[in-house]
């Protein structure tokens, strides 16, 4: 049996006459690496937002861990782990002392080396933020999540900008913080990776969420339908050639 971590049941969000969420209903399971999938404008960040407790909805049911959203939202806070804004990262403090300061803020002791090991940060633990390469800032994002050692991660779009060796990098970090017994929930625009990546992923578009399922299966449903792609698939892509001719390993370090 799987243990639902985080229901939201007929979720609406109207900003003015404007309604961007329009009933949203989902389960995310515990232990799995849920994606929110969606055009620009569906309304993803609205919707993690209210679970986050960040913003207020206008309707609906959001349980976490089994807490109420209406009655405990400070207990939510205490068992989430959300992405700082990087404009808190000052400028003149190395990724010690920002983690020192952040820890202090969620009234936790934590040991900073340790939580740059779990991101492979450790040999950057002086190295100001914006000294980091792209994926050394997402993985340091990442970090920041895990300072209060949150049973559910929210992670927005963690790999967008970066190259293919730092994206495979970052999925494998993500998996490994899964595999530790935390749940993640990703929004990301990347097709490829939702589908390696995540246990399962909802799509969502224009406010409702129109598909809910693992990847495999909403493939599979899609070609049952009688969908065939319009040309032969290769038994490769750029990207291939890419890793392929580039290798997996890391450059920015
Ligand atoms: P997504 O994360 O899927 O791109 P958002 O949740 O950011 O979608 O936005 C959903 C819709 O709500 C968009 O049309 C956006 O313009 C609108 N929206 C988001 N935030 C606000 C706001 N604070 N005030 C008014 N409209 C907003």
């Amino acid at each position: 049996m799987k243990n639902t971590i985080i229901q939201v049941r007929d979720l609406h969000k109207k900003y003015g006459d404007f309604e961007a969420v329009k009933g949203i209903s989902f389960e995310v399971y515990e232990g799995e690496i849920f994606g929110l999938l969606g055009p620009n404008g569906a309304g993803k960040s609205t919707t993690l937002e209210i679970i986050e407790t960040l913003r207020e909805k206008t309707s609906g049911e959001v349980y976490v861990n089994g807490i109420n959203l209406d009655e405990s939202p400070n207990e939510i806070k205490k068992i989430i782990g959300v992405q700082l804004q990087t404009s808190g990262y000052y400028p003149g403090l190395n990724l010690t002392e920002l983690i020192v300061l952040f820890a202090g803020l969620y009234n936790e002791t934590i040991e900073p080396l340790e939580l740059l090991d779990k991101v492979n940060l450790r040999d950057k633990a002086k190295a100001k933020y914006k000294e980091l390469s792209g994926g050394q800032k997402q993985r340091f994002s990442i970090a920041t999540t895990l300072i209060n050692r949150p049973r559910i991660i929210f992670l927005d779009e963690p790999t967008t900008g970066l190259d293919p060796q730092a994206r495979r990098n970052l999925w494998d970090l993500i998996r490994n913080i899964r595999n530790q017994g935390t749940t993640v929930i990703i929004t990301t625009h990347y097709m490829d990776e939702a589908e390696v990546l995540c246990d399962r992923v909802a799509i969502v578009d224009s406010g409702n969420v129109i598909a809910i399922n693992t990847p495999d299966k909403l493939i599979d449903d899609l070609v049952a339908s009688g969908f065939e792609k319009p040309r032969e698939v290769k038994q490769a892509n750029l990207e291939d050639v890419f890793i392929h001719l580039t290798g997996k390993h890391l450059r920015e370090e």
